[in-house]
Parts: structure tokens; C-alpha cells; sequence
């Protein structure tokens, strides 16, 4: 009997995954690193940015006195990346962007945080998606519920107020 043909391997299709990524920098020309970090975004590979909210200005938190403020956005993928390679491809724009790590909670060129990768959850030492302290921040739940108005309520918890938060108009053109 012949035995059959093997199946030629193909490429694994992944259906693409709605994430959503944060955008934050202090140091530099903040403005125009989060311009750049947002477009660089789609040209990840297998990922296109569906959305992107205003940018906003934020009070430094868990940073040394006198830090400088924050500069942040979100923006919403639409990707075919694996949750690690999505990171991984964060942590390489993070990079190119001038992005160092001197000391824990140091200003930053470019800070990109997965927040939500489609309805998944990961508890690794690397990666944790939802982002564990997401839901503390007034800086990423407000643009987030620009863009995804399912996280309106939880952006408008009256707490989130005493966070100090500026929305500056959009980020992009
Ligand atoms: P940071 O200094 O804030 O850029 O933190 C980067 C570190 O957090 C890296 O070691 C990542 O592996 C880890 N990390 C864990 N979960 C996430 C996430 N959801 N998004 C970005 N970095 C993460």
C-alpha cells in the first residue's frame, strides 16, 4: 500500500486579534516620539492601527520628585502577531526610539505597554496581558475609552479624578 503524501506544511494563519497597546514618553520631544511610535506601529509585521485616541498629558506617578510630565495615547491593532511577538515588536520600537533603562521608573523616550491582546489573559514572568495596573490609571483608561467606549464606565470610576490628566487634542495630523 502507498503510504500517503505528507501534508505540505503551511504557514499558521492566526485570526487577527484586536490589541490594544499604551503610549507614554517624558524625556525628549515626547509629542513627536508618540507620533512616530503610533505610525511605527503599522508597520509591525501582520499588524495594522485601527485607531488612535487624543493625545493627553499626565502627572508623573511612582516617579521620583520632580520628574517631568508624562506625554500618552492608546492605539488599537489589528494584528496576526502572537502576544510575544507583539511585545517583543513593542520592545524593539521602544529601542529605536533612544528607550534606557538607568534606573527603575527613569524618564522615558518611549514606554509601549500591551494592555489587551483580544479577550486574552497571560501570567508570565515576561509578559502579563490585561496589563496589571491598567485599570489604576486615569492616563490609560480615558484614551482608551476614546477608542474603545466598552471602557468608558471603568474610565469614569470618580476616584480616577484625583489623577491629574489633560487631554491636548489629537495626536496625529
Ligand atoms: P517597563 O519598564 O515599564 O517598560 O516594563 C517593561 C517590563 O515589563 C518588561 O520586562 C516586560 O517583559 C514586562 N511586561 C510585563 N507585562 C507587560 C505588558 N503587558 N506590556 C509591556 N511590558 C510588560
Amino acid at each position: 500500500m502507498v503510504p500517503p503524501e505528507p501534508a505540505p506544511s503551511l504557514p499558521v494563519l492566526r485570526e487577527p486579534v484586536r490589541a490594544y497597546v499604551g503610549l507614554g514618553a517624558n524625556l525628549g520631544e515626547a509629542a513627536a516620539t508618540l507620533r512616530w511610535a503610533a505610525a511605527a506601529l503599522g508597520d509591525l509585521p501582520d499588524t495594522h492601527v485601527l485607531r488612535v485616541s487624543a493625545l493627553y498629558r499626565s502627572a508623573p506617578i511612582d516617579c521620583e520628585p520632580g520628574a517631568p510630565p508624562f506625554l500618552n495615547a492608546v492605539a488599537a491593532l489589528s494584528t496576526h502577531l502572537s502576544a510575544p511577538q507583539l511585545l517583543a515588536g513593542l520592545q524593539q520600537l521602544e529601542l529605536a526610539a533612544g528607550r534606557q533603562r538607568p534606573y527603575r521608573n527613569a524618564p522615558r523616550t518611549l514606554d509601549l505597554d500591551l494592555l489587551l491582546y483580544g479577550e486574552g489573559r497571560i501570567e508570565s514572568p515576561a509578559l502579563c496581558v490585561p496589563h496589571p495596573r491598567m485599570h489604576q490609571r486615569a492616563f490609560v483608561l480615558r484614551p482608551l475609552a476614546e477608542i474603545a467606549p466598552e471602557w468608558a464606565q471603568a474610565a469614569d470610576q470618580p476616584w480616577l479624578a484625583a489623577q491629574v490628566l489633560e487631554r491636548l487634542g489629537p495626536l496625529q495630523g
